[in-house]
């Protein structure tokens, strides 16, 4: 059924669409509408070329309402920076992400620099491992040295030497999990400093700011996380609507702040799913972010308290409403290997997490079938083999036995930790690789 009147949604038009492109656009608008009759009821993008006007490559977003076609996003592809999309039978995808400074092939995961470096380890151990992206926490690198001092040596990869793209959250998660005094309001989060004591505010511009002077590739917008302890629906509610008013003003300060960047020099801003375990409110908080001037998706405020299940049944849900523009979709804070299966399974493209250095310095490992092993168990005291036979990282390749591990965790010589982090995300990337076709980047 051909439409009976048309509207457009879109937040800010003339922000990324140039005036003198209008005409163009209402003729490519024309175009569309024909477009419309051949397509079913839902969401639908697509992209083509209009070579008559500027040669430009769009995406558009759109949705019936009451049998009016509403666009709710127009993206140029020149901002789309997910290319390749290889749908998978078992619900995962492959697919290339083309950052300013080099392309990415997902699914990835991504360890998390905390304080610009990945624990414990150089940055060419961390590229051995297959990894691709490295996470730099904003929340820490704000508080010491502070966004200057990162900006004066070199911003993140000056910073910390690592070459591959860069990753910065948004200084959320450290906040409202990290800061036991905090007041939140419209403007923003107010916290103290841990170590000054003094009062701090984080507002949405502000993290976009940071994010942008630490010179990161990809940054996510500023968000009022739930879920950390126990929310009656009315908190989640309220969260999940500031979520989407703080998102509106992260995206207007990315694009004051990159609007005279070239395009392929632009970081990518990904918008962030809140809405708790309410599966409603997380629907609506998907099609919210999708419809927005975002280049990615991120899913937050999942592993953060509740079941497996929860989880697993909130990722299972969205995929019923991912729409198909050409987005990375990012979960945030998950790095057990049956979640990180479960959720690329479940269309999911980069993940991060602590998991993998966090349980290294603790003697945990992987083995083969996701099992866990303890390395200060006393059964290793002379146990010649290494960690894993199967296993392709360089702490195996090298012969290190489970004895030799063992015995240096017992004197906390750090070697043993760094050799025990290698092999952890030698075992994550391997499954991100499984899904890869079995190609290394
Ligand atoms: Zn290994």
């Amino acid at each position: 059924m051909l439409p009976r009147s048309t509207g457009l949604l879109i937040n800010d038009y003339t922000s990324f669409w140039p005036a003198q492109t209008l005409l163009g656009g209402l003729y490519i608008y024309e175009f569309l509408v024909e477009q419309f009759k051949a397509v079913k009821r839902g969401w639908l993008s697509f992209t083509h070329q209009i070579s008559s006007i500027n040669s430009l490559m769009l995406t558009y977003s759109y949705k019936y309402v009451n049998d009016c076609v509403i666009i709710t996003s127009v993206m140029d592809v020149k901002n789309t920076f997910f290319k390749g999309i290889k749908p998978a039978d078992d619900g995962s995808r492959s697919a290339i992400l083309q950052t300013r400074v080099g392309r990415v092939m997902t699914p990835i995961f991504m360890p998390d620099g905390t304080r610009g470096v990945v624990k414990s380890l150089t940055p060419e151990q961390v590229e051995s491992t297959g990894v691709q992206v490295v996470l730099a926490n904003t929340y820490h690198l704000h508080l010491q040295p502070g966004e200057q001092v990162v900006s004066a040596l070199g911003g993140v990869h000056g910073f910390g030497k690592w070459r591959g793209p860069i990753l910065t959250d948004s200084g959320g998660f450290q906040i409202f999990s990290l800061s036991k005094l905090r007041k939140i309001t419209e403007e923003g989060v107010e916290f103290k400093h841990p170590v000054t004591g003094e009062m701090r505010l984080i507002t949405p511009e502000k993290s976009i700011q940071i994010q942008l002077e630490l010179g990161s590739d990809m940054i996510v917008a500023f968000d009022h996380l739930t879920g950390l302890d126990n929310k009656s629906r009315k908190d989640v509610l309220e969260a999940y609507e500031r979520t989407h008013r703080w998102l509106e003003r992260c995206i207007k300060e990315f694009e004051r702040l990159t609007v005279d960047m070239p395009e392929e020099q632009k970081p990518i801003l990904f918008g962030v799913v809140q809405g708790g375990l309410d599966k409603e409110l997380r629907r609506k908080s998907l099609e919210i972010v999708q419809s927005s001037n975002v280049g990615g998706i991120a899913i937050g405020g999942l592993s953060v308290g509740e079941t497996k299940a929860e989880m697993y049944d909130i990722l299972n849900f969205l995929t019923n409403y991912y729409d198909n523009s050409p987005r990375p979709r990012f979960l945030l804070g998950v790095g057990d290997p049956p979640d990180i299966r479960y959720a690329i399974e479940h269309g999911i493209d980069m993940l991060d997490c602590v998991l993998p250095t966090r349980n290294a310095r603790h003697a945990t490992v992987w083995v083969a079938g996701d099992k866990k092993i303890h390395l200060t168990n006393s059964k290793y005291i002379d146990d010649n083999s290494v960690i894993d036979p199967g296993c392709d990282c360089y702490t195996c390749e090298s012969g290190y036995s489970k004895g030799f591990l063992r015995h240096q965790f017992k004197v906390k010589e750090p070697l043993a930790g760094t050799l025990c982090s290698i092999h952890n995300l030698r075992y994550l990337v391997r499954i991100c690789e499984e899904y890869r076709g079995g190609q290394p980047a």
